[in-house]
């Protein structure tokens, strides 16, 4: 029996468990078109000050960052977000750097980047989050129209709109999910861009920097919902997503990934 007094106990339970990574729903429920949820903005911010991830009916792109939340829309217009609006698809953590390195010659690609970041991981089979600040020549992200209809994700991410900035700073922020895990989150090295100014960002699909800084968070457990809507109850999951979401996640093939 616990003897601790009651004030004690109220300070435990408010304190945020540290390295936890958060999902609001399984990425798979998305591949096969649930892009609705009753998962409030204020109950992933419970979770998490870093986030990214989408909004019903695929409304654009979701940067959190600092604890502020953004959306990018699908003509790449970047507005505060209260915490009211609902997400079908969000990732977050209570971002705290483990280590830091500069990356003072920049980077050439998005392609460079991430074998520079993939140096940086202890292991392939952690989850990080990553927040890299940076003075970008080149930063070139997508978002997603509002969805009025159901139709397949990977056919949504075959025409999105593609928005490109030369000379801006601002931050990237996400993370990396090991493979193994690809039907509860966007496998590999997930990143969305928000500029200094917060006039510009999405799902980052390419980009140069002269310099950057790079910080890296281990998250070594994770909590997840699951959703509990009739078309999530209901849909079949035995399908192999991994192809849907690889090509929604490429830029040659699509020009997007729904989150
Ligand atoms: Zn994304």
């Amino acid at each position: 029996m616990d003897s601790q007094p009651k004030d004690n106990l109220a300070g435990a339970a408010m304190r945020v468990e540290p390295d936890i990574l958060y999902i609001s729903a399984p990425v798979n429920a998305l591949v096969e078109g649930i892009f609705q949820a009753d998962t409030r903005l204020g109950e992933i911010r419970r979770h998490g000050d870093f986030a990214l991830g989408t909004f019903n009916h695929l409304d654009g792109e979701m940067v959190m960052l600092d604890g502020h939340t953004y959306q990018v829309t699908g003509t790449g217009e970047v507005h505060p977000v209260s915490d009211d609006v609902c997400s079908p698809f969000a990732i977050a953590t209570f971002f705290r750097e483990l280590s830091r390195d500069d990356l003072a010659e920049g980077f050439s690609s998005v392609e460079d980047l991430f074998a520079k970041l993939g140096q940086l991981f202890p292991s392939e089979n952690m989850m990080y989050a990553l927040r890299i600040d940076g003075c970008f020549s080149l930063v070139r992200t997508r978002s997603v129209p509002r969805q009025e209809h159901y139709r397949p994700l990977v056919e949504i991410t075959r025409n999105q709109p593609t928005f490109e900035r030369a000379d801006v700073e601002g931050s990237l922020i996400g993370f990396h999910t090991p493979s193994f895990m690809s039907s509860l989150n966007v496998p590999g090295i997930h990143l969305h861009f928000l500029s200094d100014d917060r006039t510009f960002g999405g799902h980052l699909l390419q980009c140069r920097a002269r310099h950057a800084r790079v910080r890296l968070q281990i998250l070594r457990r994770l909590r997840m919902d699951l959703p509990t809507s009739l078309a999530y109850l209901t849909t079949d999951f035995s399908r192999d997503t991994a192809g849907d979401l690889a090509e929604a996640e490429s830029e040659k093939k699509a020009p997007a990934t729904p989150a």
